[in-house]
């Protein structure tokens, strides 16, 4: 299994503190290209662009290991994964 292209949610991580006050925060773990660490992202570290085609759709962030910037293609699923979990999302223009 090429885990290098996946970005799996590891789910819900609840904050201390009363869990009604604050909402959960959404885990995604990702892995860079460069050293090839995996690691856990907020959704705060990542970013995700929306373009008109596949191609222009991606990801990108910050390896926090080698400090990396790094870009993949995002899917369908992938889109959801990272709009549902509350990454900020950048729409290009496109044409
Ligand atoms: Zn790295």
């Amino acid at each position: 299994m090429d885990d290098l292209d996946t970005l799996d949610p590891l789910g819900t991580v609840s904050r201390l503190g009363d869990p009604a006050a604050t909402p959960p925060e959404v885990i995604f773990r990702a892995s860079c290209p460069e050293c090839r660490t995996s690691f856990e992202l907020s959704a705060d570290a990542l970013r995700l662009a929306i373009g008109g085609s596949h191609r222009t759709t991606f990801y990108s962030f910050t390896c926090p290991d080698c400090g990396s910037s790094v870009r993949k293609p995002a899917g369908d699923r992938i889109v959801e994964l990272l709009t549902d979990g509350g990454v900020r999302t950048m729409r290009l223009h496109t044409g």
